[in-house]
């Protein structure tokens, strides 16, 4: 008989978006009329940029042609967005190879798929409250999780300490649910722990346009060392609202060597045997957002989601409410009434002015007390639920 991965019996089940869907449902059978402000997923809700549009249509039509048409794409990537994103590297001052960059499906499949490279009996490292998917790929993968907690006391921005220890180091910058950053002080403590133990830091970038403060790393190779520990996942998801459309890059240098074995090497193989490359119609979208225009196009979306959280911080400012994120980030991770648990606190906001947001318990113990809110949704939708949000708290 055959036996599956047991792994799977150690995961949790996951309540968190299951639950806020079943609430949701429930209030909406009893409301059928109110008029939801969902500030709950982090999901875009601006289409696609005139620039990717456009090459995404010319892309089909290259496929409607014998001359230009296009079969399997070279599994890691075509080599003209490899170095493109290479190029977009470059223009932040970081040196990288074109064969440096794996083109993907996403940050999540990545997220995922990257624990290949690594030993089944090594430990993780997962900075709480975290991205549910780092635990469960963890979890699925067999690796000990290591969980850090983070709270008010260091910003949600933990360092490492005399104790800490972990082959593999997780961390997200923005960060998603707290909307921490963080600069380049800390990364650097991080960096060089990675290096002195031959640990591996792996990067989750999927925020990185938000930042706007240039004092702030946007990317883990902007510190020294990082190219002998660092691996970077990145997304086309919440950048340029590819969330349905699905690119992504993840940065593995030539460098990064464990045991006398190159990181890089080894993911090419990976992706040679277990991928035939991401959609050519996707690819040459993809490429369209690091275009002149389409970096503009871009950035004029994203300024949509910034005005956002500024509506909301103004408002939690007014009623005197503790939070962190919104600067540099999607989201908003604000403290919940005194006595009020995040659960109920959710319920409260639901039924009293039809808000939601995210329980922070839904991303680890430590999230208890705490509230996401994502601020990817309409604006009128944003000025009204923080009016009301400002109204309930004061
Ligand atoms: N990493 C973080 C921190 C995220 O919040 C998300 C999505 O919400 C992802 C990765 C997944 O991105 P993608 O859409 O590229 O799979």
């Amino acid at each position: 008989m055959i036996t599956p991965n047991m792994n799977y019996a150690n995961l949790k089940d996951s309540y968190l978006f299951y639950n806020i869907s079943q609430k949701v449902k429930a209030y909406q059978q009893e409301h059928p009329d109110a008029h939801l402000y969902r500030m709950g997923i982090g999901d875009v809700s601006l289409p696609l940029c005139d620039a990717v549009i456009k090459a995404l249509h010319e892309a089909v039509d290259d496929q409607a042609d014998a001359v230009r048409f296009h079969g399997y794409m070279p599994e890691c990537g075509a080599p003209v967005l490899r170095e493109t994103i290479a190029a977009y590297y470059g223009s932040r001052g970081i040196a990288l190879s074109p064969e440096d960059v794996f083109v993907s499906s996403g940050a999540s499949d990545e997220l995922g798929d990257i624990l290949d490279l690594f030993d089944r009996g090594g430990s993780s490292l997962i900075i709480e409250p975290a991205y549910p998917a780092y635990v469960d790929a963890n979890v699925i993968a067999g690796r000990k999780i290591i969980h850090l907690p983070s709270g008010r006391e260091n910003g949600f921005l933990p360092e490492p300490g005399e104790d800490t220890v972990a082959d593999l180091i997780y961390l997200c910058s923005p960060n998603n649910p707290t909307g921490a950053v963080f600069d380049r002080e800390k990364l650097t403590k991080w960096v060089g722990f990675a290096n002195a133990h031959e640990s591996i830091i792996l990067f989750d970038a999927a925020y990185e346009a938000f930042i706007d403060d240039p004092t702030l790393p946007r990317r883990i190779f902007e510190i020294p060392g990082a190219e002998t520990c660092a691996i970077e996942i990145c997304s086309l998801s919440k950048t340029a609202g590819f969330t349905g459309t699905r690119l992504g890059y993840t940065v593995i240098p030539k460098a990064l060597k464990r045991n006398g074995m190159c990181l890089n090497d080894m993911w090419v193989r990976n992706r040679t045997t277990k991928t035939n490359g991401v959609s050519y119609i996707i690819q040459k979208g993809g490429a369209a957002v690091f275009t002149p225009e389409g970096q503009k196009q871009i950035h004029d979306n994203l300024r949509i989601y910034k005005n956002n959280a500024a509506v909301l911080m103004e408002a939690l400012d007014r009623a005197s409410v503790w939070y962190c994120g919104g600067k540099n980030s999607p989201y908003i991770w604000m403290r919940c009434p005194e006595g009020t648990d995040s659960w109920a606190f959710f319920d409260r906001l639901l039924n009293e002015i039809q808000v939601i947001g995210t329980p922070g318990a839904g991303f680890g113990a430590c999230g208890e007390g705490y509230f996401r809110f994502s601020t990817f949704g309409n604006p009128e939708d944003t000025k009204e639920a923080a009016r009301r949000l400002e109204a309930l708290l004061k």
